[in-house]
């Protein structure tokens, strides 16, 4: 892993994200989990600027003075959010894992959100695939009491892998004890299936759902992934290894086919694409 003086550290959503949070923060560049499952289809392996021409997954940057930078423009970034977006709202992160195996020496998201305690947002999702984030649960209670706060865990199956694909970071059941333990610390977790995967048994997923988790958000990657057919995805070996397991999984029709099976075995708040991101779920 690299270290860097970063420039900046809280960006100005646009596109997907742009009704999703005022603002998107990375703490670092790359992605430690970008060559296991989910590193297949992850959008951010398709931003050049992000890669500079470096393979996905083989490279992780850590930004040293990500909680200085937080700390030197919270308020100007919250003054310019509460004007023009109605809200200083931040998604942490939406292109790096802010908990890959590097950060409990590092430090580095932990050290943003402890920046946050003095300078909180009023609100704040925290978007990751890894079981870390049980480390920084009394962290994240404390924040919860300065500002509205979700835990988006990603389980996008129930299956740990696809056919020629590599498998995931964390196994389905070691993120459903993640959530566990969050939701047991008094966090709300919001479980992202995301990018919907083939389900092999949709009943029994929702229900171990629905003891780990406060809501369910369902996106697919067509609609979901920043194009509005999904082209950046089916670029990649996802779509063919979705296919081989399940064909109709890569059509739109089964995102909302996943939704009605969430909404009759979650039992709880459902959101589809970006607005079950920002946070608007479906409660009927
Ligand atoms: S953890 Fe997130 S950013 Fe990293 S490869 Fe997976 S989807 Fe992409």
């Amino acid at each position: 892993m690299q270290w860097v003086e970063a420039k900046s550290i809280l960006t100005r959503t646009s596109g997907y994200l742009k009704t999703v949070t005022s603002h998107s923060l990375q703490p670092y560049v790359g992605c430690a989990l970008g060559g296991s499952l989910c590193g297949v289809g992850c959008y951010a392996r398709h931003n050049v600027f992000v890669t500079q021409g470096r393979s996905w997954g083989r490279f992780l940057v850590a930004k040293q003075n990500a909680a200085d930078l937080y700390r030197r423009n919270a308020e100007r970034e919250a003054r310019w959010a509460r004007r023009h977006r109605g809200a200083f709202s931040v998604f942490l992160s939406s292109a790096t894992e802010p908990f890959p195996p590097q950060e409990p020496r590092a430090g580095v998201t932990e050290g943003v959100l402890r920046a946050m305690l003095q300078s909180p947002p009023d609100e704040l999702v925290v978007q990751t695939h890894s079981c870390l984030v049980v480390g920084v649960i009394g962290l994240l209670r404390e924040l919860s009491a300065c500002c509205r706060l979700r835990v988006h865990v990603s389980i996008e199956s129930d299956r740990d892998a696809l056919p020629g694909l590599p498998r995931s970071a964390y196994t389905v059941r070691q993120r459903l004890d993640a959530c566990r333990r969050l939701r047991d610390g008094g966090l709300f977790v919001v479980v992202t299936v995301a990018p919907l995967l083939p389900i092999r048994d949709p009943k029994a997923f929702f229900r171990a759902l629905r003891e780990v988790a406060d809501a369910v958000v369902v996106d697919h990657f067509v609609e979901g992934d920043g194009t509005p057919d999904g082209r950046r995805t089916w670029k990649t070996a996802l779509p063919k290894a979705m296919e081989a397991v399940l064909p109709r999984s890569t059509g739109l029709a089964y995102r909302d086919e996943i939704v009605e099976a969430a909404r009759q075995w979650f039992d709880g708040p459902v959101g589809v694409g970006r607005d079950g991101f920002a946070g608007r779920f479906r409660f009927d």
